[in-house]
């Protein structure tokens, strides 16, 4: 006698969740369980754990031929997510559970040895792709939330495997998941963001800020220790316009997939990551031998803040221009490749020169021209290049600091960013920081006298040609969030200046 049981679960790949069948084929003959298409650690482990699992739930383990396929065969399949499959592959085929409706169901879940379920990485683009399919997802109770961050989709959460055989079997069925609505939280929600208000002083830095934001621009912050950059990056994500329901299901899948794992009350809020600069490679821009994603990813739809710049490690840095131009990241490893998105935007902030205090009104810096080039020169062109705008954040007087009681707030400053961003998705299906080269010829008009004076600033301030685009794209922001249909000279000149950094002489 033989019997055959289908199941379907998902493997990960990247930020897919691919489809697996699992057959499990039961034969006369000595009792014997082999699986194939799972790397040869994983299917000890797996095996050891299902059997204790299924004997600890009171069923029996078939005392046959046991054959077991994950397929496609070349997909990669790390261990744990398919126990709850292969558990309930086994029991439909020794016909201990009703196997009859097994093709409406997606399962994933990792057992221990008493038969409860451990959450597994990656629910939540899982369950979107079992949607997709129509089919309901059996996961473990820990992952419901994220699972039912998805619209639409019907999530069974069980805590033991005898949950899911008895719903199958009919005597107890699971009501699905549904995450209540206080406790999915709004989509604009800011509530967990530090506000702009706290900030006193540098209104050039926080104008620069809301320039950044409203055209999804770069930014670097150049100023000593203590004058509040990090203070001022922070807030930067409680200014941007509010996610779509599409951006914030990417943002939590990437988070779903990675080390940390999703938290749902993160749903719907930009990201803001700033990696330390002692970070590894493969910590910032993802990898590893089941690639996953890094601290650029994770800023996906939102913020990377990378302070002390030039203390990264400058491969690192190079690595960050292929994201920057495309909004992903490829990670080749010899066994496969994956792409993860990372639309990110680059706050970063830098001292002056080693020391830090370079122009300080205190003088106290001491370090030479030689010593203040070579740290700067750690920061490379073409990185230079793709950030947009540049900023002082000097060390301000007390009394000026003092005297700084009217402070806007985040919920103002957004106001403004978020009109002039739908200025810019009516004009051009996309912020102005992705304007390519024609867009901008088109889009960013010059009077004829303004076009002399931008050639003017850029051979006085011996700027590369490729600034000229830089300046008009952030020209055309500033316009926006001034509600005006063309470019003046003012918006002209106040973009102009934010070319700080690239200037021959600083
Ligand atoms: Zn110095």
């Amino acid at each position: 006698m033989s019997s055959l049981a289908i199941v379907h679960s998902r493997a990960q790949v990247g930020i897919q969740a691919l489809p697996v069948t699992i057959e499990v084929h039961l034969t006369n003959g000595l009792p014997r369980l082999s699986i194939v298409g799972l790397p040869e650690a994983a299917v000890k482990e797996s095996q050891d754990r299902v059997r204790s699992a299924l004997l600890n739930s009171q069923f029996e383990f078939p005392l046959q031929r046991i054959t077991i396929n994950l397929a496609p065969a070349d997909l990669p399949k790390e261990g744990g997510r398919f126990d709850l499959a292969i558990a309930i592959g086994i029991l439909a085929a020794s016909r201990q559970i009703v196997a009859d409706e097994l093709s409406q169901y997606e399962f994933i879940g990792e057992l221990a040895l008493n038969g409860e379920l451990r959450p597994v990485r990656g629910v939540l683009p899982m369950a979107m792709e079992a949607r997709n399919v129509n089919r309901q997802v059996v996961v473990p109770s820990d992952n419901a939330s994220e699972a039912s961050m998805v619209n639409g989709v019907s999530v069974l959460p069980i805590k033991h495997l005898l949950d899911i055989c008895g719903h199958l079997h009919g005597s107890g069925l699971i009501t699905p998941f549904v995450v209540k609505e206080e406790v999915k939280p709004d989509l604009a929600n800011t509530i967990h963001i530090a506000d702009l208000s706290d900030v006193r002083g540098q209104h050039h830095a926080k104008r620069a800020l809301e320039v950044t934001a409203a055209g999804g621009h770069n930014l670097l912050m150049l100023g000593p220790p203590g004058t509040g950059k990090t203070m001022l990056a922070s807030r930067m994500a409680g200014i941007l316009p509010p996610m779509i329901e599409s951006e914030a299901l990417a943002t939590a899948t990437i988070a779903s997939i990675a080390i940390g794992g999703f938290d749902v009350e993160t749903w719907g809020i930009r990201p803001f990551r700033s990696p330390h600069h002692t970070a590894s490679g493969v910590a910032l821009v993802g990898g590893g031998s089941h690639p996953r994603p890094g601290e650029i990813s994770l800023a996906h739809n939102g913020i990377l803040f990378l302070d002390e710049l030039p203390e990264f490690d400058k491969r690192v840095l190079e690595v960050l221009r292929e994201p920057l131009e495309s909004g992903h990241i490829v990670i080749s490893r010899a066994a496969q490749q994956a792409e993860f998105p990372a639309n990110f935007q680059l706050v970063a902030a830098m001292n002056p020169c080693p020391c830090g205090y370079l122009g300080d009104p205190s003088n106290r810096c001491s370090c030479s021209p030689q010593q203040v080039s070579r740290y700067r020169a750690k920061i490379s062109g073409p990185l230079l290049d793709r950030i947009d705008i540049h900023i002082e954040v000097p060390n301000l007087p007390r009394t000026e600091l003092r005297n700084d009681q009217e402070r806007e707030s985040s919920a103002k400053v957004r106001k403004r960013v978020i009109k002039a961003r739908e200025l810019q998705l009516q004009r051009a299906d996309k912020p102005n920081n992705l304007l390519g080269n024609r867009e901008i010829e088109k889009y960013c008009h010059l009077t004829d006298a303004d076009e002399h004076l931008l050639d003017t600033a850029i051979e006085q301030l011996g700027l590369s040609a490729r600034a000229w685009y830089r300046i008009l794209k952030v020209a055309r922001t500033i316009a926006d969030l001034a509600g005006s249909e063309t470019i003046q000279t003012s918006h002209l000149t106040e973009s102009i200046t934010y070319r700080r950094l690239e200037r021959k002489n600083i």
